[in-house]
């Protein structure tokens, strides 16, 4: 069919030899992505380059195809207990996740590939690094404790690539990767992908990288258009029966729910059992055992929601995630930019549902002006009648004898007790109450269209 022709020559126009094409073809790619497009070429013509990318976007093939490229071109064997490409990941299952895609990528060619992770031991680990490897893709803890046993050696690897470096930021993990990068080869390739680019990892490009190509598919802070994205207003002692509704309610195929804590996704799994869904968690406490047949319950079905906390389930690609529901909204905004990004991979559509309750807003807030739009957010903030109830009780004149006073006297006097009136629902409730002032005024409903504040969209 003149589709598939044209198709296969977009993947030959990027330059690739015909092993990778092959490959490309049997994992049924059509088309290279945009990031494939922008990546491919440079990194053929051994360009360093950064590139700021969404999770979905394609980006492991992006650099997995053309660093297999050169290896197929001039596959020499790796001497022992060295490596001649090295893949960073900041978790074990997105190493798990690169390393498959090496190895599905790599079919066709001559080369070795191996993973080591932490949280298994070692000794399988150390006798394939002792055979010589072509690419080694690692985590950057095991990677330090081998490299000081001499397990590996990186003395002779010609390209590294620091993957979801902003993730590595988050998890700690700058120090190693600094000290990992200068036990490398000074001519080297370095590639550095990250989905939003703070300030320290600008500062590990400008230091590691050599007048590399930037590449930036789409904003870092954008989610991609085909998520619906939609946040209702929740107590948060409701959240958990709401969340069995929502499930309910919903034709959804597979569904993360994303928890702030791994005590709270426990917590949602084993509500969702009781209430006949079947469900399973996934979080740093779980040992890579558990972790590992949860995420293969979830692949073949037998799970219908997975329960994650941020670490556990970022840059974990499974197919046809229909649904992302974040029973609690992520502390930094580009969480929430990864977390939906889990739906809507590779050309799907897929639906976003955020919980958000009183003491969330500000989160919100922030998300929306990371993104660039306002949610009309469904339903209203329970808590927050009743805050302003309390708050006027407090003034109002019948308790203790004054008069009504002036708004913003009022305002700045009632601090009703309690944990809900922590300093960012103070400052939110006197921004959006206007003229309130004892108890001629009834507690105002609030307003849940909210716009973006100026300056916004933030840029990556
Ligand atoms: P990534 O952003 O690397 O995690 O990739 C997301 C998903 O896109 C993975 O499931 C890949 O198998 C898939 N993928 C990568 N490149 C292509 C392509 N050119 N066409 C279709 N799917 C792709």
């Amino acid at each position: 069919m003149s589709v598939e022709r044209k198709t296969l020559s977009n993947f030959e126009s990027l330059g690739l030899s015909k092993a990778i094409l092959r490959a490309v073809s049997a994992a049924g790619y059509d088309n290279p992505t945009p990031i494939q497009k922008a990546a491919i070429p440079a990194l053929l013509k051994k360009r360093d380059i950064v590139g700021i990318a969404q999770t979905g976007t394609g980006k492991t093939a992006a650099f997995v195809l053309p660093l297999l490229d050169q290896i197929a071109n001039t596959y020499e064997r790796p001497a022992a207990n060295t490596c001649d490409v090295l893949i960073l990941a900041p978790t074990r299952e997105l190493a798990a996740q690169i390393h498959e895609n090496v190895r599905l990528y790599g079919k066709y060619v001559e080369m070795t590939s191996t993973i080591i992770v932490g949280g298994v031991k070692p000794g399988k680990q150390v006798r394939a690094l002792s055979r010589g490897i072509s690419v080694l893709v690692a985590t950057p803890g095991r990677l330090e404790d081998l490299q000081s046993t001499g397990a590996i050696s990186l003395h002779a690897t010609k390209a590294v690539v620091l993957d979801e470096a902003d993730q590595m930021m988050d998890m700690g993990f700058i120090p190693a990767i600094r000290r990992i990068m200068k036990s490398l080869p000074n001519k080297r390739q370095t590639i550095l992908f990250s989905a939003t680019m703070p300030k320290q990892i600008r500062s590990l490009a400008n230091d590691f990288l050599h007048r590399p190509e930037e590449i930036s598919v789409t904003p870092a802070s954008k989610p991609v258009d085909r998520i619906k994205q939609s946040v209702i207003a929740v107590a948060k002692a409701d959240k958990r029966q709401k969340l069995v509704e929502v499930l309910n309610g919903q034709e959804f195929e597979r569904a993360i729910v994303f928890s702030r804590t791994k005590h709270g996704a426990n917590k949602i799994a084993r509500h969702l059992e009781n209430a006949g869904i079947t469900a399973d968690a996934i979080h740093g406490n779980k040992s890579q055992n558990q972790r590992e047949r949860t995420l293969s319950g979830f692949k073949s079905g037998e799970i219908s929601v997975l329960v994650a906390t941020d670490i556990a389930a970022r840059g974990i690609d499974i197919g046809g995630v229909s649904h992302v529901i974040n029973f609690d909204l992520p502390n930094v905004p580009e969480a929430y930019v990864h977390r939906i990004g889990r739906t809507a991979r590779a050309g799907a559509s897929g639906v976003a549902i955020s919980f958000c309750d009183v003491e969330e807003r500000d989160l919100l807030r922030d998300i929306e002006k990371l993104i660039g739009r306002a949610f009309d957010v469904e339903g209203e903030f329970a808590g927050e009648a009743a805050m302003a109830e309390t708050k006027q009780r407090a003034n109002g004149p019948r308790r203790n004898g004054n008069r009504a006073k002036p708004a913003g006297q009022a305002r700045r006097n009632s601090k009703p007790k309690g944990k809900a009136n922590n300093s960012r629902n103070e400052r939110r409730s006197d921004s959006s109450q206007g003229n309130e002032g004892g108890q001629r005024n009834q507690p105002k409903r609030r307003r849940n269209r909210r716009r973006p504040s100026k300056g916004a969209p933030k840029a990556a």
